[in-house]
């Protein structure tokens, strides 16, 4: 496939240290609070992306973080530990509330369609491994202990690689409007990789290190994750557009000084949901869920096919209005899958095997959800039968999970269950299992019974007891079944 890398603002062949394995690294939840439908809107598009890659046949490891110590309020190392702000909002403990959050982060990712990564692997269980590298770091002379913390060393490198072209101004994170300047720091971009209760007395969570007790910097957990379970070099690397700097540009600089050679080849940056007042963001306070979407009567697989009509390199503004179009669109799709039910013929393969054709090279042009939501149209227009309409409609959901078949036929059974309640003059509603006849002579009691004829309402019901049907009345009708 055709991949946006923006380590080198280009669009790249994909391809893998290893022929046929890759390598995948994303950076995961931190886990104070729900994710927002933009963090999803991230996880959507990277879990399509995996897909797609196993879809052209790569064996992927795909590795992510827990973020549950260590994220302070702000990226560049100031503020309050936001696990530990969560905790005091809840009046729980650090840890129960990274259970709850870690929870509800799979469950909404689970309504989603998003798969698990390979790997989970929560920051505060890799502690040992965060302090061996950057025990390694100070003895490579990039990082040093000043004031209680450790920092790392920019200084040290020849190159602080940055994705975006950042002026100068917006790297000088200690000069920036109301952001204090650590002046334990040698250079503007250094950066703590350990920090000490000298720094932070409330911090919840504290391991002794040869530094003294306290607990690690939010970006050396994704380096010593990735390097522990993708090994050393990493071809994939995704996050949110704001991860890209400093953290993305922070796990580069430390990474790379520990292991001595160029680490990730390839990083994938998913731009952001925006609303008419911004991005999307928790700090904001009032912050869109999946519960909530469910909560006024949408399916979540209505979000991920919002999120699927557009480019993951464009900003994507969020409205209800929006949302109901693409809701829509969903639901008429799926009416037209349901409505596939010809048994005629067999899968025709060459004509499967061109509209897949046409979905690879779509799909794998920098990853077009987009058109292969297109893809989807023109199986349901091409001039093949329903076999192997379903049979390609199936195939293309192993990339996008929109669930089409299992939506279909729930659609299916939905109607058949209507179908089978006949509404009878009078607003009198036969709730059985869809025989006109029955129907017919379940209507004939009741109105025996109504003129209170009720000899003949008898005969009726044993008439129908002889043919093994049990009829009971319910208010407004009556609910038959065979026995
Ligand atoms: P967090 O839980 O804050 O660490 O963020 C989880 C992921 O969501 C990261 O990859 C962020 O870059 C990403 N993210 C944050 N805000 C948005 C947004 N409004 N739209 C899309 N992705 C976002
Ligand atoms: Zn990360």
């Amino acid at each position: 496939m055709y991949l946006y890398n923006s380590a080198t603002h280009k669009k790249e062949e994909f391809r893998t240290h290893t022929p046929g394995r890759v390598e995948m690294y994303t950076c995961g939840p931190t886990v104070y609070h729900f994710a927002h439908i933009g963090n999803l809107r991230s996880y959507i598009m990277e879990d399509v992306l995996e897909k797609f890659l196993r879809y052209e046949g790569y064996d992927v490891n795909r590795v992510m973080n827990i973020t549950d110590v260590g994220h302070l309020a702000s990226d560049a190392d100031t503020g309050e530990d936001k696990m530990l702000k969560g905790a005091k909002r809840e009046n729980k403990s650090v840890m129960d509330i990274a259970k709850f959050y870690t929870d509800a982060f799979f469950d909404d990712c689970a309504k989603l369609n998003i798969k698990t990564p390979n790997v989970v692997q929560p920051a505060t269980g890799l502690i040992g491994e965060f302090i061996k590298v950057v025990s390694a770091l100070i003895e490579k002379g990039s990082a040093y202990v000043a004031g209680g913390n450790v920092y790392f060393d920019t200084s040290t490198l020849d190159h602080y690689y940055v994705f975006n072209d950042h002026d100068e101004e917006d790297l000088a994170v200690g000069v920036r409007e109301g952001v204090e300047e650590d002046q334990n720091k040698r250079n503007k971009n250094d950066f703590v990789l350990w920090f000490t209760r000298s720094k932070f007395e409330d911090q919840a969570l504290k391991w002794d290190s040869p530094w003294g007790v306290g607990y690690p910097g939010w970006h050396i957990e994704c380096s010593c994750i990735s390097m522990k379970f993708n090994g050393e070099y990493l071809d994939l690397h995704c996050g949110g557009v704001d991860n890209a700097f400093p953290h993305h540009t922070n796990e580069i600089a430390q990474s790379e000084a520990y292991l001595g050679h160029p680490w990730c080849a390839q990083w994938f940056h998913v731009h952001h949901l925006n609303t008419n007042s911004g991005k999307m963001s928790k700090s904001k306070g009032e912050f869109l869920t999946i519960s909530l979407l469910e909560e006024k009567g949408y399916d979540p697989l209505a979000y991920r096919f919002f999120c699927l009509q557009s480019h993951y390199r464009k900003g994507l503004v969020f409205s209800w209005e929006n949302l109901d179009n693409a809701a829509g669109a969903y639901s008429k799709l799926i009416k037209r899958i349901a409505a596939l039910t010809g048994t005629e013929g067999a899968v025709d393969e060459e004509a499967a095997a061109r509209l897949k054709e046409k979905f690879l090279t779509q799909v794998g042009n920098d990853l077009n959800t987009s058109m292969g939501v297109t893809c989807l149209y023109d199986v349901l227009k091409a001039p093949v039968n329903d076999a192997t309409k379903r049979a390609v409609l199936a195939d293309f959901d192993r990339v996008l999970s929109l669930s089409l078949l299992e939506k279909a036929a729930e659609l299916r059974e939905k109607e058949a269950a209507q179908a089978k309640t006949a509404s009878a003059p009078g607003g009198f509603t036969i709730q059985g299992e869809g025989d006109p006849a029955v129907d017919a002579l379940v209507l004939q009691r009741s109105e025996a019974k109504k003129a209170k004829n009720f000899a003949e309402a008898d005969r009726i019901r044993d008439e129908l007891k002889a043919q093994g049907v049990e009829v009971t009345d319910v208010p407004g009708g009556a609910v038959w079944k065979r026995v």
